[in-house]
């Protein structure tokens, strides 16, 4: 069965259609600008050449008409109908404490997801957009929602819940969520098998270190904590948001420079992490290792802060868990900056965790990275949200 994945933004709309028995991806693409001027679809066959197309998206369901045109194209199309496509998988990012697992959708699930928006309003609403618009253009194919937060939903009350007065967790349900659930799921899994051991007896750590990073505990196959909390801002410093702060550095902020608390959280949210801490040099890797290399004191400030609070949560994982087998390096940053993975372990040696340097220079495959005699295992495991989607959508309609 092929299955269509879908992966909605405000005015992006990333997609995948893979075979849920081969699990080989048959074509991949992304729609950019729906809704603005200049929108455009690039669409890439498995194997074939990737096509950029100008044309108007006033709004997704546009955009997920031009995807199927796409997919059923004469020429360069991998499907010949829509029967051949058996099951949309969605993203959902917010799923509240309503879902713990992925579901099929119907009219319930869909108002279930709206009444979540609050807690992702970027974000839940564009899924749903993306939803109705599959709908409307397919309304026999059967839809999946795949939460970003589901994975996280094991974790026990005393991980969740912040130090706040407890009816706001009462009245508003303001605790720790997570998010990235799908990849530290399946990341976890994965390390579990490149080490040949069983995934109910391990002690996980992975670090999903991308434009967004969070890390988390996966304890016998659950997940007992993770660095994301209400939203996405909290935790590791990632590309422009902060992570961690002192909260009264908000009210700090917006009394020197005369900012409403919304413009600070824009500051924390978009000019903030390693964006900000390199003095707007960039909030991609890439450039901040070649300052780095290049001796300068700004990419070696922001490597060392970003590494340091990756470290430090690997710390208090490992005493969540009373313990830690592995350590998995996932995403952008995680599969493909040996820099940023050697001054993280650097830390970690009381773990008993040795890093193989040699090993260490891998970019983007599977592979350990500690020595044979480290305690403590290190890996590198690229992550493959869209297949776990698709997994999971075949799961629930075969
Ligand atoms: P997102 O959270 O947007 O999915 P990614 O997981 O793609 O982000 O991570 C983006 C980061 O990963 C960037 O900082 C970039 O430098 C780094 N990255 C991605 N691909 C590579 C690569 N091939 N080599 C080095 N760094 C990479």
């Amino acid at each position: 069965m092929n299955i269509l994945v879908i992966n909605c933004g405000s005015s992006s709309l990333k997609f995948q259609l893979i075979d849920a028995e081969t699990e080989k991806q048959i074509a991949k693409g992304l729609c950019e600008r729906i809704g603005i001027d200049g929108s455009q679809i690039v669409y890439q066959p498995a194997g074939g050449e990737k096509e950029e197309t100008v044309t108007p998206m006033p709004d997704h369901t546009k955009a997920i008409e031009l995807v199927l045109n796409a997919l059923m194209n004469e020429k360069t199309g991998v499907v010949k109908s829509l029967d051949e496509i058996g099951a949309v998988g969605h993203r959902i990012v917010h799923g509240g404490e309503k879902f713990a697992s992925s579901t099929i959708i119907t009219d319930e699930v869909i108002e279930a997801i709206r009444a979540c928006n609050d807690l992702a309003p970027l974000h839940n609403p564009a899924n749903l957009i993306g939803i109705d618009a599959c709908k409307k253009l397919m309304p026999d194919t059967p839809m999946v929602g795949v939460f970003d937060t589901a994975f996280h939903q094991t974790m026990p009350q005393h991980a969740y819940l912040y130090g706040l007065p407890y009816e706001y967790y009462e009245k508003y349900k303001v605790r720790r969520y997570g998010f990235h659930g799908t990849s530290h799921s399946y990341v976890s899994k994965r390390a579990a098998e490149i080490l040949g051991k069983k995934y109910e007896d391990m002690k996980i750590i992975v670090c999903h270190l991308g434009n967004g990073a969070s890390i988390s505990a996966v304890e016998n196959g659950r997940c007992v904590d993770t660095s994301m909390g209400l939203t996405p801002l909290e935790g590791l410093i990632m590309g422009t948001r902060s992570g961690d702060i002192d909260p009264a550095i908000i009210e700090f902020i917006a009394h020197k420079e005369n900012k409403t608390i919304d413009e600070v959280m824009t500051i924390l949210n978009k000019k903030s992490g390693v964006l900000g801490l390199s003095d707007n040099l960039s909030s991609d890797f890439r450039d901040l290792e070649k300052s780095y290399v290049a001796g300068e004191e700004r990419g070696l400030r922001t490597i060392l802060a970003f590494s340091y609070r990756v470290a430090k949560y690997i710390g208090a994982y490992a005493a969540a868990m009373n313990g830690v087998d592995a350590i998995c390096f996932t995403a952008g940053v995680g599969e493909n900056n040996p820099l940023v993975r050697k001054h993280v372990c650097e830390h970690l040696g009381y773990l008993g965790m040795t890093l193989d340097e040699e090993k260490n220079q891998v970019r983007g495959e599977d592979r350990e990275i500690s020595t044979p005699d480290s305690k403590v295992k290190a890996l590198v495991v690229p992550t493959n949200e869209e297949l776990a989607i698709a997994r999971e959508t075949f799961a629930l309609v075969k």
